[in-house]
Formats: structure tokens, C-alpha cells, sequence
């Protein structure tokens, strides 16, 4: 039957080697980013690792924004499902006045200067939330900040989303996309980032708990590939020994750059979805696929490969 031949069952054994992609050509069945309910995500823990099972992933990392608290929920939905979960998060920082976001893949969990860096995460979304519904009621959103906390529908920190959905609600703007162009989006009235950490501090707390920095989806800050390699710079000095390659669908000409701005570099390349909701632009396990390159694949990395690498 072709489902089973197009579609590799997470029993199907690795492929051999081959000089095509390099350590890429294991890179079926992974994907190193994706959102729960326990940040802006649609879909529980449990419920994700469903999904990523139903698509045919095997070694995932679930990555929220500022946040493990989903970790113990998928760790054991995976652990059922025979798939290898990683932990993981996404760490929001600023570098040049921009928000630049690290995911951290966390073989040990929070560890160290970490876990007092997740509690001042927690403290400045709380704070930020209390600022952007302060403005966001001064473009005409009245109680904007009970609004957004209803769209949550938890008591987990408030992200920007929780904001746009209110505004969609209460017929501010037609939809999300246009609350983000509007209101929310980088240099907007409502994107207020002045409370996070630097880039290089977000860096160290992963570090100092034994996991891999990983710089997210590099190609989704506006910049010219000079000032890309600017950010790619700052980030190796201050520690960080990866970058997203692929992060969901992206043209391949520009992929093979990136490549070659990460091999100058000596970064590890990561792989993932960036997955949020299901019937969005991406589902788990949905990118790219790698052009051939030199480099390295995450899983690879001597932090990571007794869990990650299937040839190791
Ligand atoms: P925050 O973590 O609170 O800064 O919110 C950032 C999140 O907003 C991102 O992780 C995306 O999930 C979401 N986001 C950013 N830009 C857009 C957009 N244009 N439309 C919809 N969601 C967006
Ligand atoms: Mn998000
Ligand atoms: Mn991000
Ligand atoms: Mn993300």
C-alpha cells in the first residue's frame, strides 16, 4: 500500500547514510519546535503528542514560550505513544531593540541559573501584560486585560496572542493577522519587550542547565543577511552553538544560504515546525526538507545524542 511507503511509521528503521544531506538524511520523523495549551498553543500536551504520533514523528521537543510547565504531561502522553519527547522551551529575549527568540533543548530540565531565569520570565510577561492592556485600552479596548485573560482560558502569562484574540473578539480588527499588523507586531503600540532578558543572558541560563541554545527561526526578524550575521555573532559569543535551519516551510535557495552563515559559524542546525494550532500553515513535523549541507544536525550534539541521535 503507498500510506505506508510515503508515509514512514515510527517503527521504520533509519535509512542508511547518505552524502546527500549528510547527518540530515535522518531527519525524518523530528521536530525540535512546537506549542502547547501551557503557552500560546491550541492544543494540550496530550493532545499534541497524539497528533505528532498520528503524523508519523518519532523524537519531538516541546518548546513554549518561557515555560516547562507542559513537559510532564507530554513527557508521559510520549512516553505512551512510544515516541522520545525532549525538553524543551522557547526563551524570549531582545538583542538591538529586537525580540529575538532562543529555544533551549533541555536533556536535564531547568537546572541552575535557569530556574530563577523561568520565574523573572514568568514576572515580566505578567508585567508586560499589565502595560500592553494599559494600551491597548488607549486604542479602544476597554478592560483589555480581563478580555485577554478569558482568551486564554487558563491563568497561564498572557502572550501577545491573548491580546489580538481579544481585539478580533470584540470587533477591533477582523482578524489576528491584522491585530499583529496594527497594534501588536514588532514596533507597534503593543509590542513592549523592554522587560526581557538580553539574547546573551538567555543564552547563559541554558548553558548553566546543561542544554543547547537554539537560535529560532533566524529568517523571521526582518533582517538583511549582514545584520542576520551580525545576530548569528552575538549569539556564538555569548555561548549558543545552534540555529534553526528549517523552521517550518521556507524556499531553498535561502535555506542553503543560512547554511552557509551557520558552517561559518560552527553551529549545529535544528529542524522544526513552530507548530501552534492545527489547520494553520503547518502541522507537527511540517518543514522544509534540508538541501545538502556540511553541517551538523542538533541531535547530534554530544549534549543531546544519547537521546536524540538513533545512531548513537
Ligand atoms: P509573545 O510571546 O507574547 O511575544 O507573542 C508572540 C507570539 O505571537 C508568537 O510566538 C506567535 O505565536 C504569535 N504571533 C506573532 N506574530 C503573529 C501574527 N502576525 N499573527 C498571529 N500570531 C502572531
Ligand atoms: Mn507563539
Ligand atoms: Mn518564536
Ligand atoms: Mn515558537
Amino acid at each position: 500500500m503507498p500510506m505506508n511507503e510515503t508515509h514512514a511509521s515510527p517503527a521504520t528503521p533509519a535509512a542508511p547514510s547518505s552524502p546527500e544531506t549528510g547527518g540530515f538524511d535522518d531527519a525524518q520523523g523530528i521536530d525540535l519546535h512546537m506549542h502547547s495549551t501551557a503557552s500560546d498553543g491550541a492544543l494540550a500536551p496530550a493532545a499534541l503528542m497524539a497528533l505528532c504520533r498520528e503524523r508519523g514523528l518519532t523524537r519531538v521537543a516541546l518548546t513554549d514560550h518561557d515555560t516547562l510547565d507542559g513537559v510532564a504531561e507530554a513527557r508521559d502522553a510520549a512516553a505512551s505513544l512510544g515516541m522520545t519527547l525532549l525538553s524543551g522551551l522557547e526563551l524570549s529575549s531582545q538583542w538591538q531593540g529586537l525580540n529575538i527568540h532562543v529555544v533551549g533543548l533541555l536533556p536535564q530540565g531547568a537546572q541552575g541559573r535557569l530556574v530563577a531565569g523561568l520565574e523573572a520570565q514568568a514576572q515580566a510577561r505578567v508585567t508586560r501584560g499589565e502595560e500592553i492592556a494599559r494600551r491597548m485600552e488607549k486604542l479602544g479596548l476597554p478592560d483589555a486585560l480581563a478580555k485577554a485573560r478569558a482568551q486564554a482560558g487558563s491563568d497561564r502569562p498572557l502572550g501577545r496572542p491573548d491580546f489580538a484574540k481579544a481585539m478580533v473578539a470584540d470587533g477591533l480588527v477582523k482578524d489576528m493577522g491584522t491585530a499583529f499588523k496594527k497594534y501588536l507586531g514588532s514596533g507597534k503600540r503593543g509590542d513592549v519587550k523592554a522587560g526581557w532578558p538580553y539574547l546573551s543572558e538567555v543564552v547563559e541560563w541554558i548553558n548553566d542547565a546543561g542544554g543547547v541554545a537554539v537560535l529560532a527561526h533566524p529568517l523571521r526578524y526582518g533582517l538583511t543577511r549582514r545584520k542576520r550575521g551580525l545576530l548569528l555573532d552575538a549569539f556564538t559569543a555569548a555561548g549558543g552553538e545552534a540555529c534553526e535551519l528549517v523552521s517550518g516551510f521556507q524556499n531553498a535557495d535561502v535555506t542553503r544560504d543560512l547554511a552557509r552563515q551557520l558552517d561559518e559559524r560552527g553551529l549545529y542546525g535544528s529542524l522544526g515546525s513552530d507548530f501552534h494550532f492545527p489547520g494553520g500553515p503547518v502541522a507537527p513535523g511540517s518543514m522544509s526538507p534540508v538541501p545538502r549541507t556540511a553541517l551538523r544536525p542538533v541531535w547530534q550534539h554530544p549534549r543531546l545524542a544519547a537521546i536524540l541521535d538513533r545512531a548513537a
